[in-house]
């Protein structure tokens, strides 16, 4: 059975759709076989896996599968020519109307848990990256998933939001999915130099001790870059301080679940 992590923060720009396709990517190199369930509408993980909406537009997307219009399988890319590459499930705009067709659904917040069931043997790892609100397709993510990783953004006020977080996870783990736990809180696009981000990583560890990765994502331009190239940081910049950071988390979190 897969180990499924939700990338999750109910913000945008805090470094979600970068760190769940880039640790794929790691966990990838490393052997393990990966899956990335793109749950934001937006689409930007799809992008970076090279999903082309514009020519792919007959083909099944997650909201196909969430729907029921589509057996999920029929809904995974797997590029057959590159072995280097991971399996994915592509989200489109249309993916928003999942919000609202979802509310009158039974069992409402299990619908990716069920779909995610037929195919999780397939696969070691399963990421889930959430769109930017706290809705029902995020609500059915993390009732999918072990565990909830939560990339922060020292640019923005770090803890800000984290009272929301804190408070939707325990809920959905009181009522929905007891199982659920906090793999831990990744700060990114650090810089060690500005006392900002130093305090904002020193208030994260004291309000979820052992729960703050030490690996820190450093702001890095190839990491800003490499979406527009639609690919990763490891085959856009394997030399580049985003590609270490990356592979040290992806060792991080591997050592935290598999010891
Ligand atoms: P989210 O999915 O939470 O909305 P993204 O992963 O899309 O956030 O990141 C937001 C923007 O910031 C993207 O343009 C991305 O390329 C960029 N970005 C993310 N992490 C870094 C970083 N460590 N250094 C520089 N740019 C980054
Ligand atoms: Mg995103």
């Amino acid at each position: 059975m897969a180990t499924k992590i939700a990338l999750l923060n109910f913000k945008g720009g805090v470094g979600k759709t970068t760190t769940a396709v880039n640790l794929a990517k790691g966990f990838h190199s490393l052997g393990k076989s990966v899956l990335v369930i793109d749950a934001d509408a937006q689409g930007n993980a799809s992008r970076m896996m090279g999903f082309r909406q514009a020519t792919d537009k007959s083909s099944n997307t997650l909201y196909e599968a969430m729907s029921g219009t589509a057996p999920i399988k029929t809904c995974i890319y797997i590029d057959q020519d590159n072995e280097d590459s991971f399996d994915y499930v592509p989200s489109r705009p249309d993916l928003y109307r999942c919000e609202q067709e979802l509310v009158s659904r039974t069992g409402r917040e299990y619908i990716l848990r069920m779909l995610l069931d037929e195919i999780e043997s397939m696969y070691d790892y399963i990421f889930i990256d959430c769109p930017p609100n706290n809705g029902l397709v995020a609500v059915n993510a993390m009732c999918a998933s072990d565990y909830l990783l939560v990339p922060i953004n020292c640019e923005v006020f770090a803890l800000d939001g984290m009272g929301l977080i804190s408070a939707k996870y325990e809920e959905v783990k009181k009522l929905v999915n007891p199982k659920l736990q906090i793999l831990g809180y990744v700060m990114s696009r650090y810089d060690k130099r500005l006392t900002l981000h130093r305090e904002a990583y020193q208030q994260m560890e004291s309000l979820f001790p052992g729960k703050v990765f030490s690996t820190k994502i450093r702001t890095n331009i190839q990491l800003a870059e490499s979406p527009a190239k639609r690919t990763n940081i490891f085959d856009f910049a394997p030399s580049s301080p985003g590609a270490a950071d990356y592979q040290a988390l992806t060792e991080e979190i591997i050592s935290k679940i598999e010891k």
